[in-house]
């Protein structure tokens, strides 16, 4: 092993997707001898892996890079920025954010360990004395992780630039997913949720087939894995072979995230979405026929150029039609660059915020009152967090995702992160439910 003495701090911003870029980069890293610190201030190198999605995320990049690079008159010796800013907002980050040692697109990942020596040289020993080792590590809790199943869009949603800046759809290969997810069982992971931009047509580019199911269903003959979630599914690609295996799988959990974006047919034809209601009616209805209880998330965006007062209503009537668990919800923020910019009838940030706000509280009833209904149940929780600081622990059902969804808070304990617990649902506070351990559940892992 190498005696390299270089020490490098991550900042990853944004989605789920971007984590497990970030895992891979400071996986690279770990390999070429650097030491990972948590702390940006105490290291040699800072990498700030950016989100360009909305402008709220592109200020935040652009605030978290000012932020490293004034480090570097403090001791941190290089800064290196990576993420979605990288491609499509190179001119914004190198006047808004100057003093970047190197900036590293998507196609340049392969080459960070190189790149790095470039920036900062190994110490010590030259670097030839630098072994390359294979490193793995993990930005989440060890017992959850988040599987990157493909990469890329082939979808032009006219309000998105994730296109360009990641390329087409690239599947991995079915096999190196399945040794993935049985490695990071091994490991100890429970919970593997599959990500994407579009996680329902797996496989087409690479197999000429569609191998969602196929992939899903080797996944739920993972012995030792708990749970199995589906993330980021696109409306039309939700098959019924599909939909059978995510209400009747062993692993895979009944729960689906498929951001509908809007419910209104003049409105996703401008978002050149490729569907309509009644399609969005279909899907929903088909999911709820074969589980009573199954849980839907969404995400939307409310004030979509010439969005009327109708279109908005007809999105506000098929939110408290399907009834999503879970919603995300977004006033729509221009992108330079997408389709949609170039509309006409941009809307007022007033009425965007207006129509967001009265989206939410609608959102608000429905998701209270379903969480009312599961008081006095039982539930089958995977703790994220130990209580901490006066805060309780923090749990999750199969009716909650990681990180976006609302928790189970344990009143009663000691519980630790990963343990799996037997619990009674007492009463909602707020979005979460609190809930007291039954007797305790030996782990299925
Ligand atoms: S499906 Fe649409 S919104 Fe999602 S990444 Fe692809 S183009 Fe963007």
């Amino acid at each position: 092993m190498s005696s390299d003495s270089r020490t490098v701090s991550f900042i990853s911003l944004g989605c789920p997707k971007n984590l497990v870029d970030s895992e891979q980069l400071v996986s690279t890293l770990l390999g070429r001898g650097f030491r990972v610190l948590s702390a940006p201030e105490e290291a040699d190198l800072v990498v700030v892996n950016t989100c360009g999605f909305l402008e709220a995320s592109r200020a935040e990049s652009l605030d978290t890079i000012r932020r490293a690079v004034d480090l570097k008159s403090k001791g941190v010796a290089r800064v290196i920025v990576a993420g979605c800013m990288v491609g499509n907002y190179r001119d914004i980050l190198e006047r808004e954010a100057p003093g970047v040692d190197r900036y590293l697109p998507f196609v340049d990942y392969a080459q960070l360990d190189k790149i790095a020596d470039e920036v900062l040289p190994p110490r010590g020993r030259s670097s030839f004395m630098v072994e390359r080792r294979r490193a793995d590590i993990s930005l989440t809790p060890a017992h959850f992780s988040w599987l990157k199943i493909s990469e890329g869009c082939n979808h032009t949603c006219s309000f998105c630039v994730i296109p360009s800046i990641r390329g087409p759809m690239r599947s991995f290969p079915e096999d190196d997913l399945v040794r993935r997810a049985e490695h990071l069982v091994d490991k100890g992971v429970q919970e593997i949720n599959l990500i994407a931009q579009d996680s329902t047509v797996y496989g087409t580019d690479l197999y000429g087939e569609n191998r969602v199911v196929r992939l899903l269903e080797r996944l739920d003959r993972i012995e030792r894995l708990l749970w199995v979630r589906l993330m980021y599914a696109y409306p039309t690609e939700v098959t019924p072979a599909m939909m059978d295996l995510l209400a009747g799988g062993s692993r895979i959990v009944p729960y689906l995230d498929v951001p509908v974006q809007h419910a209104s047919d003049a409105v996703l034809k401008r978002m050149r979405r490729g569907y309509g209601r009644k399609d969005l009616d279909r899907l929903v209805a088909g999911l709820r026929q074969r589980r009573l209880d199954f849980t839907l998330r969404t995400t939307v965006i409310v004030g979509f150029p010439g969005e009327t007062d109708e279109e908005f209503g007809e999105l506000l009537d098929f939110i408290r039609s399907a009834r999503f668990r879970h919603l995300g919800a977004f006033a729509y923020s221009r992108e330079p660059g997408s389709r949609a910019d170039d509309l006409p009838g941009h809307l007022p940030d007033s009425v965007k915020q207006a129509r967001l706000d009265e989206l939410m509280r609608l959102q608000q009833s429905i998701a209270f009152e379903s969480q009312d209904r599961r008081l006095g149940e039982s539930a089958l929780v995977l703790v994220d967090a130990a209580s901490a600081d006066g805060e309780p622990a923090r749990a999750r059902s199969v009716m909650e995702a990681p990180e976006i969804d609302s928790h189970i808070l344990i009143d009663g304990g000691p519980v630790n992160a990963g343990d799996l617990l037997q619990v009674r649902i007492r009463e909602r506070r707020g979005y979460d439910l609190v809930a007291i351990p039954m007797p305790r559940v030996e782990s299925a892992v």
